[in-house]
């Protein structure tokens, strides 16, 4: 038995979620995945399949995310 859970988060909730300087503009903030074992690495998380931006991280996420530690 190992502690770890196979639990699938959100990139919403993941901690791998980071901005993506790059890729924003003036006034949207581009989100990609910074987990480079997981088969999304450098994806953007705030884009639909039709090139639309998304104010928010819309990704539904993979396995390999960990949820982000809340203060
Ligand atoms: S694709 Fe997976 S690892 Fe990357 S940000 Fe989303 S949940 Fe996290």
């Amino acid at each position: 038995m190992n502690n770890k859970t196979t639990e699938h988060i959100r990139c919403a909730d993941c901690e791998f979620a980071r901005p993506d300087k790059s890729a924003s503009s003036r006034t949207w903030t581009a989100f990609e995945c910074g987990n480079d074992e997981s088969e999304y690495h450098r994806c953007l998380l705030n884009f639909t399949p039709n090139g639309d931006k998304q104010p928010r991280i819309t990704w539904t996420g993979c396995e390999l995310g960990e949820r982000r530690q809340s203060l």
